[in-house]
């Protein structure tokens, strides 16, 4: 569901031929480390949080002897899984019931798909969502979130003609103690512009939403970050990555707690409502190592 090409199999298979039993040499590591960074390289993980990460697998490999190791495949293994964890947040994500969330991002981010997936796992869980389309601008984007509420079976807030974004706003939030979940999907732009941010911040201000996500488009890998700058003038306190099952270097998994200092709440695999998947630290970085 995710891809990090050779990744996985490269870590692998450079910690694979260590070996166990055999002694190890300071060539041996050298070797794997050389492997696992041409994967992660490969896998466009930034680069400072490669030099970083083998810095510390080398330092580990040393101080806990894994030279004398009976097993010392076994212990670099565990030193790759541990250190890999740490390049990302492994906070539990929580959704507070009786909230509202705002979703934002650049024009075909994943922004309106993403409304789909919440809505269709809230409804799995047996919550009541109310979408919400703030993009007066483009009518198909309103048909676009109407559809998808329909074929999920959630409510979704008719729109009227001729009215602002603030007003919708607050139609919307007088309806708050009928849903569990609300969910703003707003406007987006193909680059980000001073009118578009000015409506953003107030859009903040008067929802006050207990989630304010960016959606990032996973395949502008690194240039993620140059995205999320674009955004500073928002408090922002997730990021969603789209398009993981189209993305063949997800490098960025890796490189964003590092990059961004964000942490990422959802992964979209697909573009139905159930290609989705809540972010889960340990699951992530196993997937990437099993
Ligand atoms: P918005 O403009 O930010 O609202 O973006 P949309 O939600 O309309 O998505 C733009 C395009 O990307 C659409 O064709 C979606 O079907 C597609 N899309 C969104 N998320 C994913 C995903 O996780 N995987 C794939 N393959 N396509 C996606």
């Amino acid at each position: 569901f995710i891809m990090f090409g050779r990744l996985g199999v490269a870590v692998r298979s450079a910690v694979q031929r260590i070996g166990g039993g055999s002694v190890v040499t300071q060539k041996d590591i050298d070797k794997t480390l050389r492997e696992i960074r041409i994967a992660m390289l490969e896998a466009d993980v930034s680069l400072s949080v490669i030099k970083t990460f083998l810095q510390k697998i080398q330092d580990q490999a040393l101080g806990q002897n894994v030279m004398k190791s009976l097993r010392p495949d076994h212990l670099i293994s565990k030193i790759v899984y541990d250190e890999m964890l740490s390049l990302v947040h492994n906070d539990p994500v929580q959704w507070t019931q009786n909230s509202s969330i705002l979703i934002m991002g650049l024009q075909g981010s994943g922004k309106t798909t993403l409304c789909g997936k919440l809505a269709y796992m809230f409804k799995n869980q047996k919550f009541s969502t109310l979408l919400v389309s703030l993009d007066p601008y483009r009518p198909a984007a309103q048909t676009q979130l109407s559809v998808i509420a329909n074929s999920i079976g959630v409510d979704v807030l008719p729109s009227l003609k001729g009215e602002d974004v603030y007003a919708t706003a607050r139609r919307a939030l007088i309806k708050k103690s009928s849903y569990d979940y609300i969910i703003f999907d707003t406007a987006g732009r193909l680059h980000v512009d001073q009118e578009l941010m000015q409506e953003l911040i107030g859009l903040q201000a008067l929802i006050q939403a207990k989630e304010n996500l960016l959606v990032c488009d996973s395949l502008m890998g690194q240039s993620i970050t140059d995205v999320a700058k674009s955004f500073s003038q928002l408090s922002l306190n997730g990021v969603a990555l789209s398009k993981l099952d189209a993305n063949h270097k997800s490098g960025i998994i890796l490189s964003l707690k590092s990059l961004l200092n964000l942490p990422i709440k959802a992964l979209g695999t697909g573009e139905k409502p159930q290609d989705f998947m809540q972010w889960d630290a340990k699951r992530v970085i196993s997937r990437i190592l099993d």
